[in-house]
């Protein structure tokens, strides 16, 4: 039986759209295009194969695109979340030491080494939100890449989980890629209508995801 608004995957957005000023890129045709893989994939019949119940929202493999890292569609905690990015590098032009950068970085991220007037950025600590980028007056701060980080397996109910952050910055062509192999993964492993991050803890990031693949 199946619910009215029930497709078996949902696509969730942030409000960037609405010129967010955090809004690091234009997220509406990659949002298109996971609408077309989901379509493509059939999960709701894979689903009732499943499941003798009827099919509910919190069976649906659910992903969430939010245009910046302040992630306000929760990214983190959907079977694949997707996060609008930018790398910042550092470019062969004199920085003036203004310590824009540093001060404005909400993570700490970035060091002034005003003896030498140049920045040192803590990639450790910086979550690729860009605004470095955008207040460097000199611009020796630049953009390094730009895209989009991932995350898979994250989850509410009765036992949440974040998802997992694969590492680097992917483009839309990555992105629709590792989403096909994710769902393919899921629906070959997947059991009784379990989340996603389930069968990932059963297998292990490492034997499954090839971040590159
Ligand atoms: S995630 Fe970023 S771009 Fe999207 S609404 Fe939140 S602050 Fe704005
Ligand atoms: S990209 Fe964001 S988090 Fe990273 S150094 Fe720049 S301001 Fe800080
Ligand atoms: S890198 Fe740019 S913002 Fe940072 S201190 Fe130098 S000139 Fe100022």
């Amino acid at each position: 039986m199946k619910k009215m608004g029930i497709k078996g995957f949902r696509v969730e957005t942030c409000f960037g759209g609405a010129k967010c000023p955090n809004r690091i890129l234009e997220t509406g045709h990659l949002v298109e295009l996971i609408v077309k893989g989901f379509e493509a994939e059939n999960l709701l019949g894979f689903f009732q194969e499943q499941t003798q119940e009827p099919i509910q929202y919190h069976h649906e493999f659910k992903t969430s695109v939010s245009d910046c890292p302040n992630a306000c569609s929760r990214p983190q905690i959907k079977d694949l979340g997707i996060i609008g990015a930018i790398l910042p590098k550092i470019v062969d032009i004199p920085c003036n030491a203004c310590e824009a950068c540093s001060v404005n970085c909400k993570e700490n991220a970035i060091a002034i080494n005003t003896e030498f007037k140049h920045p040192v950025i803590d990639l450790e600590l910086c979550v690729r939100c860009g605004q470095c980028v955008k207040i460097c007056p000199t611009h020796t701060l630049a953009i390094g890449e730009k895209g989009f980080r991932i995350q898979v397996g994250g989850k509410l109910g009765r036992r949440p989980k974040l998802g997992t952050e694969l590492p680097g910055i992917y483009n839309e062509e990555e992105v629709i890629s590792i989403l096909s192999k994710c769902i393919s993964f899921y629906k070959m492993q997947g059991k009784n209508g379990e989340r996603f991050g389930q069968v990932l803890a059963r297998f292990g990031m490492n034997e499954i995801i090839n971040p590159r693949f």
